[in-house]
């Protein structure tokens, strides 16, 4: 038996300015996505839905054809050429001829010229292999449309965010195909949408909550007969027609069923509406409470510019207002700023310089008040290749590149700035030019969920920090025209 199988990745910001060409689909190797026999290389093995098709394919003995394996970081809308690149790959090795496709794909990827870029994947595939089964994993992000329903047999979503459940996810859909090929099941798939435009600080799944308790309904349908159940909580930072909250069920030959399944579970969400959309405290007063506090670290998350949604990592209120309200003793990092890291190594470490520093990126897609870059007089503290290894327990053992890397020292503060946007997924970012955030009283962190496994566990408090980017949460920033409506809470 052959199966094709390959990954193709990517959450897509629409607002943001940082563009997405082909090079930035092999997740930090500038060479670009995996092909053939390196897709297969780099997926097997992964805690990826993708590594999960190979595990299985392989015990059940069938031959294996891994066409593409490509993951990019969010950013802005994916180049038209480089979608083409990816889905000619995937669409040219399914013509060939196979007996099973699996794929591992987001579900909230747009394309300069195509808003839907997995329904337009599975739309293609269908006109050259139209009763081929066909199942897809799915990020718990994505933004699912019709087109995406109509053209897939088997539809399976994560259960977790942050997203533990990767793997466990493309084994669900991989065993539901190969239940499907042997003629054990006949799945049909049915969507129901609840019309909530979800902000992804509301879909934590490891807090009580409504996200938790629908994700809960979900494995309950399970418990029930459903083949699989999904609450996707969507990418509200997309202003496409399909963007928001979806239920997707697929159930065996009874398609009223998997219809009933996906509207109780949806009309579960809509009663609970509210939870989840989040309630943003202005700048100044979080700041004014961080200032109260007299003990311990204070984590000031600037969520509203996180690499890892589509951010620049380069915007800068979240330090000015706490310089401005006298705080000192604050970390800050990794901000991107290539500029300041050039004229910081050219001045030399030891040196004392003055520095324009952040907001340098136009975000012309958001209504953004005028910021310039601050102007800072301190010490080039430290000069780094801005190299480290992930020692915690998410992507543990990962090498990660900032770019060159300096800790400017401006006597309230201490700030790594990279060249390269980077998440804090580790003490790493900050030990690199020497700085140990346990000798500061705050530290601003442009995150929204993976600085919790390493840095939460060191603090005494935490405060959400609202500032202009391209990932805030304050939706009057983004200017929506193409979402499906009505929608909440753009609409009452
Ligand atoms: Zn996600």
């Amino acid at each position: 038996m052959k199966i094709v199988m390959a990954r193709l990745n990517h959450e897509t910001n629409t607002f943001s300015p940082l563009p997405t060409p082909l090079a930035a689909f092999g997740a930090g190797d500038p060479h670009g996505p995996a092909f053939g026999g390196d897709a297969y290389q780099v997926a097997r093995g992964s805690t990826t839905a993708m590594g999960a098709f190979i595990d299985m394919a392989e015990r059940k003995g069938c031959e294996l054809v891994t066409p593409l394996f490509a993951m990019a970081n969010p950013s802005g809308t994916v180049d038209a050429s480089a979608y083409r690149t990816m889905r000619d790959a995937i669409v040219a090795t399914i013509a060939q001829g196979c007996d099973g496709i699996l794929l591992d794909l987001h579900g909230a990827m747009v394309v300069e010229d195509e808003e839907d870029g997995e329904g337009a994947l599975l739309e293609r595939i269908r006109e050259i292999a139209p009763s081929t089964p066909l199942a897809v994993a799915l990020d718990l992000h994505g933004n699912i449309s019709d087109r995406m329903i109509r053209h897939a047999d088997i539809v399976v979503g994560f259960k977790t965010y942050p997203h533990v459940d990767m793997y466990d996810t493309g084994a669900h859909a991989a065993r539901l195909l190969f239940d499907m090929l042997a003629g054990r099941i006949k799945p049909v798939v049915a969507i129901a949408r609840p019309g909530i435009l979800s902000q992804t600080l509301c879909q934590n799944t490891e807090i009580p909550g409504a996200m938790r308790d629908g994700v809960e309904f979900a494995r309950e349908l399970e418990r029930h007969g459903a083949l699989a159940a999904t609450v996707f909580g969507g990418f509200y930072l997309a202003d496409i027609a399909d963007a928001g909250m979806s239920v997707v069920v697929v159930a065996d030959r009874d398609a009223a069923k998997a219809q009933r399944w996906a509207d109780d579970c949806s009309a579960m969400l809509a009663g609970r509406k509210g939870e989840f959309i989040f309630r943003e405290t202005p700048l100044g007063e979080s700041i004014a409470r961080a200032r109260a506090v007299k003990h311990g670290l204070t984590l000031l998350l600037d969520h509203g510019d996180n690499c890892m949604s589509g951010g620049t990592c380069d915007t800068i209120d979240v330090l000015a207002e706490c310089l401005r309200q006298g705080l000192t003793h604050i970390g800050v990092g990794p901000l991107c700023d290539p500029e300041a890291v050039a004229q910081a190594i050219s001045a030399g470490a030891g040196a004392t310089v003055t520095l324009d520093v952040g907001n340098k990126i136009p975000m012309r897609n958001i209504a953004q008040r005028a910021s310039a870059p601050l102007r800072l007089t301190g010490t080039v503290r430290a000069i780094s290749n801005g190299e480290y290894t992930i020692s915690g327990p998410i992507y543990t053992g990962t090498r990660c590149y900032m770019g060159r890397t300096i800790l400017f020292d401006i006597g309230a503060a201490r700030i790594v700035i990279t060249e390269q946007t980077q998440e804090p997924w580790d003490l790493g970012v900050f030990s690199c030019v020497g700085l140990n955030p346990m000798h500061e009283r705050y530290l601003i962190l442009k995150s929204r969920m993976y600085y919790r496994p390493v840095f939460a566990p060191l603090a005494t408090t935490i405060i959400e920090c609202a500032s202009v980017g391209v990932c805030s949460s304050d939706f009057s920033l983004f200017d929506y025209r193409r979402v499906r409506r009505p929608i909440y809470p753009l609409d009452a």
